[in-house]
């Protein structure tokens, strides 16, 4: 199995989000399965300042854009940690422009008045990534048997893929070409690559696909829903947030157009890095511990996070949990109220995150409000975040939507019962605490349904009371977390059988 991963961001190289950790773990799970993996990003600043991005005698013309097409060259690394080759592309100042010290980042600049901005080329700056990474398996005289094309930004590849490959004029390109099936995955539907029609030229595909059902979008070159059409099959970071994205609430306008998709549509959830976090080995703790030993060594994080947060160092506390970005996203709205129920019966609150000014003001006002029982870091602290899942007796998660969610399978690792609501990833990987869930061995954390303060607060009381009144069945639910096995191995073997079920199936 040959397996070109396209993405415009690769953890190690350049990151804004998810996206990025899942393009560089991905790739070195399905190497230790025996693929044969490649990956290929674009050849950004922040690439080049790595030191291991080498220039290769690589270059070709892509046919985008006015003239003859723009000029390409390739750069090649291995992803970090394994010989995974990566593959990057440069073209003059199209991706070689990020500089955060000056407000440019991959996507976006800070305009005068301080406000994000996306950069007014990112349609041509994506249409020539997705063309030129078509270019890579001739040069390599590789040829793939699946293009994993990775959100809006590689939206076009699979069109080129059908539409200028597979009528190459070098017949043994076209027939290489038609034995490569797509998937394409979709991290988060908010984002979509929406460009005027004009586009259409620049990107040189033909006008005949510019129709409702194929790649136009209320008037628009919709990237992503070029992606959804022209693939083979789309996955996306969960098998909830898979269904979840086919309805309006969701879907981000997106919903018909999956539902019309929906029988090649899966969802597959995030792996977690273990090197990274896990307590048996995670320097960043006072003492590290595994599900034998917790019982004893995690009450020194919980020591250490609340001499840190400047919390009385009380044991009998519940510590209460939260690391997010302050964004309405993550539930703050929510949290808020029932937090007042948390507090009133004792527990203790650590929120890291930072963000909007809204969610800052709420959380400074709680932490006014309750001095000795709420404790806040406004910032970006890596260090802290490990001690919170470590010294956190549990760890809220309210989110209104959550494609797959990384913090509840770092908590669920960390014997930190996660108190999650029941959207997305979160629901595919934690199980509510019932008699029947204790009795079988399942439950795991605190699960609720409705996006409202009453249905948290109910979850986390639950929670605080059977910490506090039932400490076997406390050690249960821990106990059955931290025996789960959320490692990216176990992710990479799903998509291997995806890809296994496309092999020439296009
Ligand atoms: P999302 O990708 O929507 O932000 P996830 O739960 O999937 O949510 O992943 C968030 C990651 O970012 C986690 O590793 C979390 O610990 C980390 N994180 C978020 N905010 C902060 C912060 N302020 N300081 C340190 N780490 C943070």
């Amino acid at each position: 199995m040959r397996v070109l991963l396209a993405a415009s961001e690769v953890v190690g190289f350049a990151k804004t989000g998810g996206l990025a950790d899942v393009a560089g773990a991905l790739p070195r799970a399905l190497a230790r399965l025996g693929v044969d993996c490649q990956v290929v990003m674009p050849l950004f600043e922040s690439c080049r300042r790595t030191g291991r991005c080498e220039q290769t005698n690589l270059r070709c013309r892509v046919p985008v854009g006015p003239g003859d097409g723009v000029e390409v060259e390739f750069w090649r690394s291995t992803l970090p940690g394994s010989a995974v080759p990566i593959w990057f592309i440069s073209a003059g100042d199209m991706f070689n422009r990020d500089q955060p010290e000056f407000g440019r980042g991959l996507y976006q600049f800070s305009g005068t008045d301080g406000s994000r901005r996306d950069y007014p080329d990112n349609g041509a700056r994506f249409a020539l990534f997705a063309r030129a990474a078509l270019e890579l398996p001739r040069m390599l005289n590789w040829w793939p048997d699946v293009i994993h094309a990775n959100d809006w930004q590689t939206g076009l590849l699979p069109v080129y893929l059908r539409e200028h490959l597979d009528n190459h004029p070098d017949p043994s390109i076209a027939a290489h070409s038609k034995n490569i099936s797509t998937l394409f995955t979709i991290h988060n539907i908010a984002y979509q690559g929406a460009f005027p029609p004009s586009m259409m030229e620049w990107a040189r595909l033909d006008w005949r696909l510019y129709n409702p059902l194929q790649l136009e979008f209320y008037g628009q070159l919709n990237f992503l829903k070029s992606g959804v059409v022209f693939s083979d099959q789309i996955s996306t970071v969960s098998p909830t947030y898979a269904r979840e994205i086919q309805t309006p609430w969701f879907g981000c306008g997106m919903q018909g157009v999956l539902v019309e998709r929906a029988s090649k549509l899966s969802g597959i959830v995030n792996g977690v890095d273990y090197d990274d976090w896990n307590p048996a080995v995670d320097r960043l703790l006072p003492a590290r511990y595994d599900h034998t030993n917790y019982v004893t060594h995690k009450p020194q994080s919980k020591a250490a996070l609340q001499v840190r947060m400047g919390l009385p160092g009380l044991a009998d506390r519940p510590v209460l949990g939260m690391i997010a970005r302050l964004v309405e996203q993550k539930g703050f709205d929510i949290l808020r109220p029932a937090a007042q129920a948390f507090l009133s019966q004792g527990a203790q609150l650590v929120v890291l995150g930072e963000g909007d000014a809204r969610h800052r003001q709420m959380l400074r006002g709680l932490a006014e409000q309750y001095p000795n029982q709420v404790g806040i870091y406004l910032g970006f602290d890596e260090t802290l975040a490990h001690l919170i899942e470590a010294g956190s007796d549990a760890y809220l998660m309210p989110s209104q939507y959550e494609p797959s969610g990384l913090n509840q399978l770092y908590s669920l690792k960390y014997g930190t019962p996660p108190i999650v609501r029941s959207t997305g990833g979160l629901a595919d990987t934690v199980t509510d605490t019932t008699e029947d869930t204790l009795q079988n061995g399942t439950a795991t954390g605190f699960v609720f349904q409705d996006y409202s303060p009453e249905a948290l607060r109910d979850a986390g009381l639950r929670a605080m009371k059977l910490w506090r009144n039932q400490p076997e069945k406390w050690q249960s639910v821990i106990q059955n977390g931290m025996r789960q096995d959320w490692s990216w191995s176990r992710s990479a073997t799903s998509y291997l059988n995806l890809f296994n079920t496309m092999r020439h199936a296009h």
